[in-house]
């Protein structure tokens, strides 16, 4: 028992190394297209948000809360693309002393593509691919319980979700069933569960 407890954590502790890791290499990764392109990881990650939330009311406010970074920052990286032609100001239509971000399209090349992480996964079979998806967003939802990880838009914290977490996906909203790959873990529609 205690020999199975001590292999438990050593495969845990060897996990939590490895994910580590591939932070790690995904920080490096967007540290070097940013110096390609001039800009700050940060940017970079700005220029990917606005990007994948079209017409959504997207402004410095929300990226902060999104991207866990402060106000200041934000506001800072957003005003250089802006100055960079990267960025639109336009007026917030939900709130009058607001303005949302649109990507220009000159912000749109700057946008990854792929990488070496998509050419990596896709070595993997697609059980190995829809287990790992399906263990990571455990691990997120995990995260988002003890406090450790704010917005968390996705299909297990959501009002409208009804499965198990495995094999039986059914988004009660949309009327229909989800295969792995079409489970959200940043969904427009999601509204947090009780
Ligand atoms: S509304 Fe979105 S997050 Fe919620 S269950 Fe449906 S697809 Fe998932």
């Amino acid at each position: 028992m205690a020999r199975e407890h001590a292999a438990d954590e050593a495969l845990d502790a060897h996990l939590a190394r490895l994910l580590e890791r591939i932070g790690e290499v995904a920080r490096a990764l967007r540290w070097q297209q940013a110096t390609g392109a001039g800009l700050s990881p940060l940017q970079i990650r700005i220029l990917g948000f606005v990007s994948d939330h079209p017409g959504e009311p997207v402004g410095v406010a929300r990226l902060a809360e999104e991207l866990q970074v402060t106000r200041p920052t934000v506001s800072d990286s957003v005003a250089l693309l802006v100055e960079r032609g990267l960025l639109l100001r336009k007026p917030d239509p939900h709130d009058g002393r607001s303005h949302a971000l649109r990507l220009t399209a000159a912000g749109r090349r700057w946008l990854p593509a792929g990488g070496p992480f998509t050419e990596a996964l896709a070595t993997l079979p697609l059980h190995e691919r829809e287990t790992l998806l399906l263990a990571l967003m455990r691990l997120l939802a995990s995260l988002l319980e003890s406090g450790d990880v704010q917005v968390q838009r996705m299909c297990w914290t959501c009002a409208h979700y009804r499965g198990d977490r495995k094999g039986r996906h059914h988004c009660q909203l949309l009327g229909m069933d989800l295969a792995v790959a079409e489970l959200r873990t940043d969904c427009p529609e999601h509204e947090a569960a009780a």
